[in-house]
């Protein structure tokens, strides 16, 4: 028989390991391992010598590699053992040589149930790494990754991230978002800022992660607000949309109404969280780009130098109401943001007068209005303003953000 006397000289001329042999025939009778599946061709074919030749170091294709395939298997539980998951997906890199040389022998014999190495190990593990973990394969959003070097040897196990939406409720001023640098020594640590390198003690970002990072025993935490409020400015009322992504986690089936109700002990009067779920990670950038737009309401305390009449307060409550404002970038954050005007409708006002030169503004605007400079008129650069209506220099001296509508995709 031509066949079998080709195989026969062509495994005298490249000694194939067994497996590498089977793989050949892979998908004919699939339930035989292809270690059998090798040894049986090579009975048939009376390549009697290499039967139960186990040096498979020799072998043309795989040079031994096949041979490490338990022991990957074991690595990657190994691996896998502290983190908790429900899917997975398997990718191994191979030596192209080894693929090449595979290519090769197809070449010579033409086998039509063929499979490459490749499918192998990955066959391997997906049903190793499932018998073991009762875990279930997902290629296409699985909660690890693992990714088998075989070059290298190496095992890297890559864990998505947590992402947890809610919103918080700032409750007192001077703290920022996230942390910043402190100004004397840029973050290295110095007397001004009590070796901690930061401006201000603490940030949301810091409290937050601080407190919801150890359920999920995740490596580290990062927040991503809808929007940011100055550092001087309270968020109070409905609060502010926010995403915690946190990275690497060990821990995936937390109870948020646990971490909600602990952070809100643990930092009772400072800040709140509410609502918190789990939501997918193309969230974070949905709530960043859609708040934007979303309707903020500011409580702004009003201080003038002179005593303020009644008719000028009803002249500014008129004059705002409903009004397309002209405001260009406030040189406050003018070294950051560029340099142009933008038209922002101002949807509502009313104002309590709180003594004869002050008073407290409730402001309904569009989003990205600047509200201190919409009071001060920032030297010109807002128009209409509170200051240009009143024909008097006024500040701003306490604002807090008191309603964020919800935008698409928020609700439920
Ligand atoms: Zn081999
Ligand atoms: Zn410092």
């Amino acid at each position: 028989m031509p066949v079998l006397d080709d195989l026969k000289s062509l495994l005298v001329t490249y000694k194939l390991c067994n497996r590498c042999l089977g793989r050949q025939f892979f998908y004919a009778c699939p339930w035989i391992p292809t270690g059998i599946k090798g040894q049986i061709v090579k009975k048939i074919v009376g390549f009697v010598a290499a039967v139960n030749d186990d040096s498979e170091k020799e072998c043309y294709i795989c040079e031994g590699i096949i041979n490490q395939l338990e022991d990957i298997g074991e690595k990657i539980l190994d691996k896998l053992g502290e983190y908790e998951f429900k899917s997975y997906k398997i990718g191994t890199i191979f030596p192209p040589d080894v693929l090449e040389r595979e290519d090769e022998i197809r070449s010579l014999i033409y086998p039509v149930d063929a499979a490459s190495i490749k499918v192998e190990f990955n066959r391997y593990l997906d049903n190793f790494v499932c018998n073991r973990t009762k875990a279930t394969i997902d290629n296409r959003d699985p909660d690890v990754k693992i990714t088998v070097n075989i070059p290298y040897n190496t095992v890297h196990v890559d864990v998505k991230p947590i992402v947890i939406a809610g919103r918080y409720l700032k409750h007192v001023r001077n703290i920022p978002q996230t942390s910043w640098a402190c100004r004397h020594c840029n973050g290295v640590g110095c007397e001004a800022c009590n070796w901690t390198g930061k401006e201000y003690g603490t940030s949301i970002e810091d409290l937050l992660i601080n407190a919801i990072l150890p359920y999920f025993e995740g490596e580290r935490g990062v927040l991503h607000a809808g929007g940011r409020e100055d550092v001087d400015v309270r968020v109070l009322g409905s609060g502010r949309p926010f995403t915690l992504e946190i990275i690497s986690p060990k821990k995936r089936n937390v109870n948020l109404e646990i971490v909600e109700r602990d952070v809100n002990e643990k930092y009772e009067g400072v800040i709140e969280v509410k609502g918190l779920r789990y939501v997918d990670k193309n969230y974070i950038s949905r709530v960043k780009s859609e708040m934007e737009r979303a309707v903020k309401t500011y409580l702004a305390l009003v201080k003038s130098e002179e005593p303020i009449d009644d008719a000028s307060i009803e002249k500014v409550v008129d004059r705002l109401k409903g009004a397309l404002i002209h405001q260009r970038t406030p040189r406050r954050v003018a070294h950051r943001r560029v340099d142009r005007v933008r038209l922002k409708r101002i949807y509502d006002v009313s104002i309590q007068r709180v003594s004869e030169n002050m008073f407290k503004m409730t402001l309904k605007c569009e989003g990205g209005t600047y509200v201190k400079e919409l009071i001060t008129g920032d030297a010109g650069r807002t128009k209409p303003s509170v200051s240009g209506i009143l024909g008097l220099k006024v500040e701003c001296v306490q604002l807090d953000v008191i309603d964020i509508g919800e935008f698409n995709g928020e609700k439920k």
